[in-house]
């Protein structure tokens, strides 16, 4: 781990095993954090934010953000394959992030010195008020398993950046990469214990990470039954937070649209992940009227779909990253077709024996979803495509809508009115017309509704990890 510049074994010695969900083995040895190694975790964080790093010109401390995002340019190659290696994920997805994050770091350290404070025109004569923006102290960020370096880089570049100190922790089924990335933090010039590492057992070390006294936030990203716990946790304490959790998100396709972009779109927009996103494409809202033709396409385009070793470029549909999460998978199937979904492709695991180690399950679609189905209403987390017929713009958004979730929704269609009018009335954070599942640096992402609280990306971000204080000087 990483717990005050130096790498660290847990205090009890022990470790657990990460899997290769491809081939269904151990690969990698990680530490067991327990509760000691979180406490002098946030110690080293807490001193290290009185120390070197709060005096520091915000300019210097974007410098170094720089130098860190130069040297995870360099290692993205070998940081997308341990992340693939642990997760299962496909290596271009990997490699496409890995490549990205360092615009991260060097976005959000230029933001470092653009922190500005006010000048408040009091209305008491003689009196001069001013503002300053402040960090918060110490940021435990805690990150899921699927996209394991990107979504930590979506807290620590901000929080860096605003000048707070950091916790995380990583997913139990996920470590690997974020302990190479650790040893990246020192190289470039972090004053020791700004940013600490510690893997481990959500349920073995979260609570004391969430509730430690000297945490200031906490920034989550998770499922919505854990992100629950977390906000109840972190209430005792009446900490700052923000979470980021699941989605039930609608892709849209109305019969104006373009079908040679639309199908790629609905196939990507879930399988592409294996359905492991939570801006997954996971409900196909079809115009009746293209119904038929769109279903059919989709499952001819789906059945081509290349299943196999996320590590080979060439495959399109990685395994599950996790045993537990591909039993679930295949509990809503089961619990799909019996609740009356026409099951139009996949819906088991792939006979293929070369693959048999490998935690897969094949691309699935169901066809005439209605929105009272749990396959309709729930976060399946896995390549499980509902698709839904709709007849008019108004069922299209009540449909979308009736969710608890809002992370995101995507709509397809050559009607330039309909593209600015819809995007209005869907509750969702992000909102993609005639593209999916795009994410930047520069656009705010987030969730209306359970999928979350609080926004990450983009300028506005800077400020979940930013505190005004008001000044106030009888001159
Ligand atoms: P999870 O909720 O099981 O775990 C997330 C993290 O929380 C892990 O690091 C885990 O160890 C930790 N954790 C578990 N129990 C804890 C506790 N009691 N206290 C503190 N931390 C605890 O999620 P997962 O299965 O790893 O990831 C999948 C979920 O994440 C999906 O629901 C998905 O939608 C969501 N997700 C959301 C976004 C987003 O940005 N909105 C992005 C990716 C994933």
């Amino acid at each position: 781990m990483l717990i005050s510049g130096r790498p660290a074994a847990a205090r009890s010695g022990d470790y657990f095993e990460s899997f290769d969900p491809f081939t269904g083995k151990a690969w990698a040895l990680v530490p067991r954090a327990g509760i000691a190694d979180v406490d002098a975790a946030v110690q080293a964080a807490a001193a290290a934010f009185r120390g070197e790093w709060r005096t520091m010109t915000p300019t210097v401390r974007g410098q170094i953000m720089t130098r860190f995002a130069d040297l995870v340019a360099e290692e993205a190659e070998n940081l997308a394959v341990l992340e693939t290696r642990d997760n299962g994920k496909l290596i271009n997805e990997m490699r496409m992030q890995c490549r990205y994050i360092p615009q991260w770091f060097r976005f959000f350290g230029g933001l470092a010195d653009k922190i500005e404070g006010r000048v408040i025109p009091i209305d008491k004569p003689g009196v001069f008020n001013y503002t300053r923006r402040e960090p918060l102290g110490v940021v435990a960020a805690i990150t899921p398993w699927n996209s394991p370096l990107m979504l930590a880089t979506w807290k620590l570049a901000p929080a860096l950046a605003a000048g707070n100190t950091i916790v995380w922790k990583p997913s139990e089924f996920s470590s690997v990469s974020a302990l190479f990335f650790g040893q990246l933090f020192e190289k470039a010039g972090f004053p020791k214990g700004v940013v600490n590492i510690v893997t481990g057992f959500g349920h073995e070390i979260g609570d004391r990470l969430v509730t430690h006294p000297d945490v200031a936030k906490v920034a989550f990203t998770g499922g919505d039954a854990t992100g629950r716990r977390v906000y109840q946790a972190a209430a005792g304490g009446l900490k700052k937070v923000t979470l980021e959790l699941g989605g039930k998100s609608a892709n849209i396709v109305f019969a104006d649209a373009k079908m040679d972009a639309a199908i790629p779109g609905l196939v990507s927009g879930i399988f592409a992940a294996t359905g492991q996103t939570c801006i997954a494409g996971s409900r196909a809202l079809v115009q009746r009227s293209v119904y038929d033709q769109v279903t059919e396409k989709l499952v001819a385009f789906a059945k081509t779909a290349r299943i196999g070793d996320p590590l080979d470029p060439e495959t399109q549909v990685g395994p599950i990253t996790t045993l537990p999460q591909r039993a679930k998978v295949l509990d809503y199937i089961g619990i799909a077709n019996g609740e009356g979904a026409a099951q139009l492709l996949g819906g088991k695991i792939p006979e293929d024996t070369s693959i048999a180690d490998g935690w897969f399950v094949e691309p699935t679609i169901f066809g005439n979803v209605k929105q009272s189905m749990r396959i309709a209403q729930e976060e399946v987390f896995g390549p499980v495509l509902s698709v839904i017929p709709f007849d008019d713009e108004d069922e299209a958004v009540a449909i979308a809508n009736d969710t608890i979730y809002g992370l995101a929704a995507g709509m397809w269609t050559q009607d330039l009115g309909r593209a600015i009018r819809l995007p209005e009335r869907l509750e969702a954070g992000s909102v993609w017309v005639n593209m999916y599942r795009a994410t930047s640096y520069l656009s705010p992402f987030g969730g209306y509704k359970q999928s979350g609280i609080g926004r990450e990306n983009g300028q506005t971000a800077i400020y979940e990890y930013l505190q005004e204080k008001s000044i106030w000087i009888d001159a």
